[in-house]
């Protein structure tokens, strides 16, 4: 498994956000999402045996919440999902973010996935797999990045369209963060005021709820690792 960084810090996003998690952030990624902050992941890496995967994250003991992310971690599924298997026997609960890109099927049942559907502004919303709304369950969130009015107009169709709040546990309504932040912990370095995004959100009675990524206002914007 080749991985960019492993460290725990506490859950910035979704429904488990506040908690302590351990981060298990593996390289490259098949899209280029226009307002991507992981673009260090798209290359390098050091390699890893599953063993020694495991026992780095039993050092940090005792989180026993590990998300896998990116990148694109999928991309790697024919380590990551024994690796999974491993973990889930071990009494982890485990989290992934995704694309949504590639086929996830083949994730184990009790990993909750948290799974993006690209918006327009992404540059990305075509390589959806739209499959994938086959495999969601009360257990799995789904999250949307919206940079402007379109890719909310986008998000509300699309959650009634395909009746996504029958479909999954949570519906993540994201402000896209600016890829040249000040380093002020604020919310003026999001793309679309917050502020706004709650308006529409309330406006249309969205079964969703707003998500920022809490690390971005607790550490410097742009600090890794954390
Ligand atoms: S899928 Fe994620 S890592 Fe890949 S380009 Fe988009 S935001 Fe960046």
């Amino acid at each position: 498994m080749v991985l960019i960084e492993l460290y725990v810090s506490v859950q910035g996003e979704s429904s488990f956000a506040g908690l302590p998690c351990i981060f298990v952030r593996l390289a490259g990624c098949n899209l280029r999402c226009s307002w991507c902050d992981s673009e260090y992941t798209f290359h390098g890496g050091e390699k890893f045996t599953l063993d020694q995967v495991e026992q780095k994250i039993a050092a940090l003991a005792p989180v026993k919440l590990v998300e896998f992310t990116g990148g694109e971690p999928m991309l790697q599924e024919r380590e990551l999902l024994p690796m999974m298997d491993r973990l889930l026997n071990q009494g982890y609960t485990l989290l992934l973010e995704t694309s949504g890109e590639r086929p996830l099927a083949n994730v184990p049942k009790p990993v909750h996935k948290i799974m993006d559907v690209k918006c327009p502004a992404s540059g990305e919303s075509a390589r959806f797999h739209l499959a994938n709304l086959d495999t969601l369950t009360p257990r799995d969130e789904v999250k949307f990045v919206i940079s402007d009015r379109a890719d909310y107009e986008f998000t509300r169709d699309f959650i009634r369209q395909y009746d996504l709040a029958a479909r999954c546990g949570h519906i993540l309504l994201s402000p896209a963060f600016t890829k040249t932040p000040t380093p002020e912990r604020t919310a003026d370095n999001c793309v679309l005021d917050p502020r706004l995004l709650v308006e529409w959100m309330l406006a249309d009675h969205l079964p969703a709820r707003l998500s920022l990524q809490i690390h971005k206002f607790i550490w410097e914007p742009l600090k890794k690792g954390v």
